[in-house]
């Protein structure tokens, strides 16, 4: 098992904080990528997450219903 201590700092909060959907956007393995997180009350239902590149300083809104499958400001998670 790996120890906590070894993580890297995005591999850590991804082990606290549960996402409130699981969809199949190529955002879930994109460094950009904030999900909303399980039990959240405050964004609109149809929400999985914000992209922090798209439309920066703005947050882009990402849908459920817009599945993304390829993106030009794609950067994998390390
Ligand atoms: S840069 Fe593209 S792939 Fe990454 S979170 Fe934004 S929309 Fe998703």
């Amino acid at each position: 098992m790996v120890d906590s201590k070894d993580l890297k700092p995005h591999e850590f909060l991804a082990k606290i904080l549960e996402p409130e959907k699981k969809t199949d956007h190529i955002c879930w393995t994109c460094k950009h990528f904030k999900p909303v997180l399980k039990g959240s009350k405050f964004p609109p239902a149809d929400l999985v997450g914000w992209c922090k590149k798209i439309h920066w300083p703005f947050y882009w809104c990402v849908s459920e219903y817009d599945v993304i499958k390829s993106c030009y400001a794609y950067e994998k998670l390390e």
